[in-house]
């Protein structure tokens, strides 16, 4: 089967894939190539793809996942290869991201806060493979 990973910016993965594991706002599932046609809206995390013996991991926040006739879209706002993720960087996102939760300050958008922490957790866990 075969998977586009694709933001506003760019076209990010375009390969012939066996496997994807995507983590959707009701939780995690998998695709195999006779899954049935499904249209699925995405959470903040880490989707895994196998080629032959090898794995694959992206960031895609949010977004949707349509599959159908052995043809994946995944449209996302950001959608970040492993092997590209700034390790640093992220790490110093989630330490802005939880003092600011810590901060008892009213004027602190907690929704805002708690997605930048799940951005950067997943940038941390899909570097975890390379
Ligand atoms: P930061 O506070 O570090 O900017 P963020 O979660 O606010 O993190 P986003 O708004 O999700 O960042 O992304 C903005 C742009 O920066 C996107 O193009 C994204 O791919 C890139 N980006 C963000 N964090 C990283 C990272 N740790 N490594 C590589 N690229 C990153």
């Amino acid at each position: 089967m075969h998977l586009k990973i694709i933001t506003h910016e760019k076209l990010v993965f375009d390969e012939d894939v066996d496997e994807i594991y995507t983590r959707a706002m009701d939780g995690e599932f998998g695709i195999l190539k006779n899954h049935v046609p499904i249209m699925s809206a995405l959470d903040i995390g880490v989707t895994k793809v196998k080629q032959g013996s090898s794995m694959k991991f992206f960031t895609t926040m949010g977004g949707v996942l349509q599959f159908k006739d052995g043809e994946c879209t995944i449209l996302t706002t950001t959608a970040e290869s492993g092997n590209d993720i700034d390790v640093a960087r992220a790490e110093a996102a989630l330490r802005r991201a939880k003092a600011r939760l810590e901060d008892n300050d009213a004027a602190i958008d907690s929704k805002r806060a708690e997605a930048a922490v799940a951005r950067a957790m997943a940038r941390l866990k899909a570097t975890l493979n390379r």
